[in-house]
């Protein structure tokens, strides 16, 4: 079958031809029906082979849905031709965290060697995916995989962010998103749903702002040394309630602890090497910067009941598995507007 694949540090993704997968016990094989690409998978790209903790080469690709193309033996509670999506933080399944569905935080996984798909397990941008475990299979139903499939990351991820701040955005209150990119576009549709919070929507380029004011932020502010002022101007001076950093770079962290009000959430999503500081009189009384990773099962259920309610729509742009390394390139330049997602199969 064709992969996507990095095959060696420092190198560009490469279209390949790598044997098919064959399912053993356990597991599900999947014809894939869609693929995101993550700036993530661009972060990777960049690190030198001690930062890597997998061998490659790696197919990548963490947002994954497909049809049921063949289970192994044993597998229950999924049937051949069913559409699902890929919950991609595995973990072992029975520790404390991946017993309350928290796979994102298990315990085990590094010790276990258990990876996700396209982070160091054979990822989704290839005609089959194999997955490990039927529990890691959500089914989409009528959801359509090609412009739900980046829920899976793009959505889940600050779903779990948000979730944790919703109780400081009461009315009346500010929620600042930092980049509105894959996540950040539909950071901002999650907030218009669940919170009453005043929107505002920061980003380095005016299509990116745009396409923030088109999904619903109430403001725009460009992102550079003024930021934090006009934030805080916007804000009566008093800073936003929970602040979420899509970037992670060491200037939007600081502006995101900038912007920060009394009680905020500061949550840093972004990879981008960015430290917080933290201390009294560093910033505002009881403030706090979290650093969250991924979702829960039960969350990812919950962002694709979202999407069935027709309240995150993510925006995408669309891409052959021949194309993907352009899409990669069009992703590490800042060209894509919202998301861009492989059809491994057409
Ligand atoms: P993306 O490239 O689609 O979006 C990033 C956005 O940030 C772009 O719109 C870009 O223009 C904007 N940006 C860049 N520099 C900026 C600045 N200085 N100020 C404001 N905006 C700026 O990327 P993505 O796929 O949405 O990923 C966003 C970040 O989240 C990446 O760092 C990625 O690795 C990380 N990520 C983290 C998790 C997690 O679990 N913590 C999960 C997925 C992705
Ligand atoms: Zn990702
Ligand atoms: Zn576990």
């Amino acid at each position: 079958m064709k992969a996507v694949q990095y095959r060696e540090v420092g190198g560009a993704p490469e279209v390949v031809t790598v044997p098919d997968p064959v399912v053993g016990p356990g597991q599900v094989l999947l014809k894939v029906t869609a693929a995101g690409v993550c700036h993530s998978d661009i972060a990777v790209m960049s690190w030198p082979a001690e930062q890597l903790g997998f061998p490659l080469p790696l197919t990548l690709g963490h947002e994954g849905a497909g049809v049921v193309e063949a289970l192994g033996d044993g597998v229950e509670g999924v049937a051949i031709g069913e559409s699902v999506a890929v919950y991609g933080p595995w973990g072992c399944g029975t520790c404390l965290m991946c017993a309350q569905g928290k796979e994102n935080y298990c315990l085990r996984a590094d010790e276990l060697g258990i990876r996700p798909p396209g982070l160091g397990a054979p990822g989704a941008i290839a005609e089959y995916l194999l997955v490990d475990n039927a529990r890691h299979l959500v089914p989409l139903g009528d959801l359509d995989p090609l412009r739900n499939v980046p829920l899976t990351d793009a959505g889940l991820t600050p779903y779990h962010a948000i979730k944790g701040a919703l109780p400081k955005l009461v009315p009346g209150s500010a929620a600042v998103v930092i980049g509105t990119g894959g996540l950040g576009h539909v950071a901002i549709q999650i907030l218009r749903a669940l919170s009453p919070a005043r929107v505002i929507a920061l980003d380095v380029s005016e299509d990116k702002l745009e396409l923030a004011r088109t999904v619903g932020a109430h403001e725009t502010v460009l992102s550079d040394e003024r930021a934090t002022a006009r934030v805080r101007e916007l804000t009566g001076g008093l800073g936003a309630q929970a602040v979420f950093d899509f970037v992670g770079a060491p200037p939007t962290v600081a502006t995101a602890t900038g912007v920060a009000g009394v009680e905020a959430d500061v949550l840093i999503v972004g990879i981008g090497g960015g430290v917080a500081q933290l201390g009294f009189g560093v910033v505002p009384y009881d403030a706090s910067v979290r650093a969250p990773y991924w979702g829960s099962r039960a969350e990812l259920i919950e962002v694709l009941e979202l999407a069935r309610a027709g309240v995150v729509d993510v925006h995408v742009e669309t891409y052959s598995i021949d194309e993907a390394p352009e899409a990669y390139e069009r992703l590490h330049a800042g060209r894509v507007n919202g998301r861009a997602v492989i059809l491994p199969n057409g």
